[in-house]
């Protein structure tokens, strides 16, 4: 079943995109404009019946007939064709909205007894223009249809010799009036449900905009959490990897922090924290990313940088962070880290640099603190060529 429906599908796919034109947006105007045509078709069978049963005119029907297909035809083959896309409003709603209201109040005139009835398509005009305009348009539009209505009668009553018609004209026209002020109504409905879906998707956009901020972002820091860096430490590389530059990680680890906490308080060593954090984003460039990779550690990630260019980096937030002279977690001592550096030119390599700078930091410990190391790692000949231009 299934199977022969692909079948039907495939087989009618070209004419789909021969009467409707390629997806997108202009092919949901395209399909509007058809509908429009089939319920034109509709109506002009029924003008047709009514002239069969002696109810109206042929000879005053056949140009309402012509005028009717002739709008539908000119509409569809100007969206079709892509002439609407040069037009201020491409769905051409008004235009649209505008000719069938005109096809119908002719309806009204040169229709015999059942004229009465053309006040339902008049709704079904406005119906469209309900989804398709703004409320207050929408209600301009019902007003503008109801006037051309008033129009039809007076004009009729001014030619027509029996008051009798007129009378029933009037009807008519109350029964419009309550048609019209409907419309109005829903209209305003459907605007204040408008604005409510409008408001509910601004404030879900807000949400998960805030919702990504707080995936990516250390709370305390307000740096880049260890999961984001993971990632935008694997694009990074990707595109390293693609311009054959290297990729420069420096791992930093405060000293002795732990008596900080110790000594002055677990907020004190938080301050301290965030307090290194806006220190060394200071002193990196726009393409630079700095995380909080866990406790007092951060790994800084400098793309398109070799190992010495990133050993002066980490210098310069050294120098900058002994100017500032912050109290470390010896007692008078100041504030100091123990980084490593390392880099890679490969995404397959980035695991072994990461661990290369783990390495060199804790090379940094043993040697003394307060101090950065290089450690030879992965792609280590390239490497040096790197730290060497
Ligand atoms: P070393 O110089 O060898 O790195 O010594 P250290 O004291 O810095 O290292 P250690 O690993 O012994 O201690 C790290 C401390 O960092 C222990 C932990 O309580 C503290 N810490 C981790 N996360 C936080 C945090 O979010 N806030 C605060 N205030 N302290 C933290
Ligand atoms: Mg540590
Ligand atoms: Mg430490």
């Amino acid at each position: 079943m299934a199977d022969a429906e692909d079948t039907m599908m495939v087989r009618f796919a070209p004419l789909t995109h021969v009467l409707l034109g390629p997806p997108g947006p202009q092919r949901v105007r395209v399909s509007q404009s058809l509908l429009v045509l089939a319920l034109y078709l509709g109506f002009a069978l029924v003008l047709q019946v009514e002239v069969h049963l002696g109810l109206t005119s042929e000879r005053l029907s056949l140009p309402l007939t012509l005028f009717g297909l002739m709008g539908c035809i000119g509409f569809y083959s100007t969206i079709r064709s892509g002439l609407n896309l040069r037009l201020s409003e491409p769905s051409l709603t008004r235009p649209q909205m505008f000719y069938s209201m005109v096809a119908v109040a002719w309806a009204f005139a040169v229709s015999g007894p059942p004229r009465g009835a053309t006040v339902v398509l008049m709704q079904v005009i406005l119906m469209f223009g309900l989804f398709g305009l703004p409320p207050r348009e929408g209600r301009r539009m019902a007003g503008m249809g109801f006037l051309m209505l008033a129009a039809v009668i007076a004009w009729r009553s001014w030619t027509l010799a029996d008051p009798a018609e007129t009378r029933l004209d009037l009807v008519y026209l109350m029964y419009a009036g309550i048609v019209f002020t409907g419309v109005a109504i829903i209209s305003v409905r459907l605007g204040q449900i408008r604005e409510r879906l409008r408001h509910q998707a601004a404030e879900l956009k807000l949400a998960l905009a805030r919702n990504q901020e707080l995936a990516t972002r250390d709370v305390l820091t307000g740096l880049t959490n260890r999961r984001a860096m993971l990632e935008q430490m694997a694009i990074a590389a990707r595109e390293i990897e693609r311009h054959g530059q290297p990729l420069a990680l420096v791992l930093f680890d405060l000293d002795h922090f732990k008596q900080i906490n110790d000594s002055r308080g677990h907020a004190a060593g938080d301050r301290v924290l965030q307090r290194f954090g806006e220190v060394a984003l200071a002193e990196i460039r726009a393409g630079d990313v700095l995380a909080r990779w866990g406790g007092e550690e951060f790994l800084l990630m400098l793309p398109r940088t070799g190992l010495e260019e990133a050993w002066r980096c980490a210098e310069r937030i050294r120098a900058r962070l002994a100017a500032l002279k912050l109290e470390g977690g010896q007692a008078g001592m100041p504030l100091t880290f123990s980084a490593g550096v390392s880099s890679c030119r490969r995404m397959d390599q980035l695991d072994a640099a990461i661990e290369a700078a783990d390495r060199a930091m804790y090379l940094a410990k043993a040697t003394g603190r307060n101090r950065t190391e290089l450690v030879a790692g992965p792609g280590l000949t390239e490497v040096g060529q790197g730290a060497a231009a």
